[in-house]
């Protein structure tokens, strides 16, 4: 087992706000992680700090074993870190295909001058970016929808799509921000099917959802957060019933 993403006395402050404080965990190549907590527990905040949308106040973050402190969003994609939003973030006017093409966007080599210089590769590209969206769209399941424009697709789609599109960087490791958010019942189960999915193809997933039975289920570990700290971590029959997660968390769903 190795390592991919470690996070050391990883902390974040908005003002006087302590919203991650020295949080240390490491999340195993090939494996489901979860992070749960209450609501304002920090976890979108370690998500950001992860992909570089916020700064870190303090500690470190090391991807297969190299920090990446200062890096882009840009940058953290194309070293193999991809993500979806807690609030969906797509392309809303576009279609379905042209979001998914915006992500394999950093794969292909084509610009103008390529283009201009040597034709026939652009042409072989074309052909490659196609297959590629028709592929990643069957996968999650969201085949015969390319030219439908992601504003038109139902809540449920729109997720789909936006892990589509993260999974077109060809990424080591996906993080997800509450994907179940708003999915129904059949919904729910096809993303747990296409979790797994994600897993077998070789890409590591971190997931942030609130949904207990789907988490108990998915997950290989878990790591709780409470008030930007960790509470306790473990194997979901452990976290289950331990009275401290119960307590601040489980208990408050009712
Ligand atoms: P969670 O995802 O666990 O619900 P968040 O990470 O979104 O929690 O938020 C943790 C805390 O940090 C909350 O109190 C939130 O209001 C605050 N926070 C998050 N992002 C920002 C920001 N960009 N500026 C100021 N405060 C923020
Ligand atoms: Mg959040």
């Amino acid at each position: 087992m190795s390592v991919l993403l470690s996070a050391q006395g990883l902390g974040v402050k908005f003002g006087g706000l302590h919203a991650v404080s020295n949080l240390n965990f490491e999340v195993q190549e090939g494996k489901i992680v979860s992070l749960i907590g209450p609501n304002g527990a920090g976890k979108s905040t370690v998500f950001n700090c992860l992909t570089g949308f916020v700064n870190l106040s303090s500690g470190t973050v090391l991807f297969k074993g190299q920090p990446f402190k200062g890096f882009s969003p840009d940058k953290i994609v194309q070293k193999g870190i991809a993500r979806t939003f807690q609030s969906i973030r797509l392309f809303k006017t576009l279609t379905v295909e042209e979001n998914v093409m915006s992500g394999l966007h950093i794969r292909t080599k084509s610009n103008v001058l390529s283009t201009l210089f040597n034709p026939r590769k652009s042409k072989k590209e074309e052909e490659w970016v196609r297959e590629e969206v028709k592929r990643l769209l069957s996968f999650v399941g969201l085949e015969d929808k390319e030219t439908i424009r992601a504003s038109d697709l139902s809540y449920g789609e729109q997720r789909k799509l936006e892990i589509a599109r993260a999974l077109a960087t060809n990424p080591a490791i996906l993080l997800l921000d509450e994907p179940a958010a708003g999915m129904n019942h059949s919904e729910k189960n096809e993303l747990k099917e296409l979790i797994y999915s994600i897993r077998d193809s070789g890409t590591t997933v971190v997931i942030i959802e609130h949904d207990m039975q789907l988490i108990m289920e998915v997950s290989d570990w878990i790591i709780v957060l409470h008030y930007g700290e960790m509470l306790v971590e473990g194997l979901p029959e452990d976290i289950q019933k331990d009275p401290r997660v119960i307590e601040s968390y489980l208990g408050e769903e009712g």
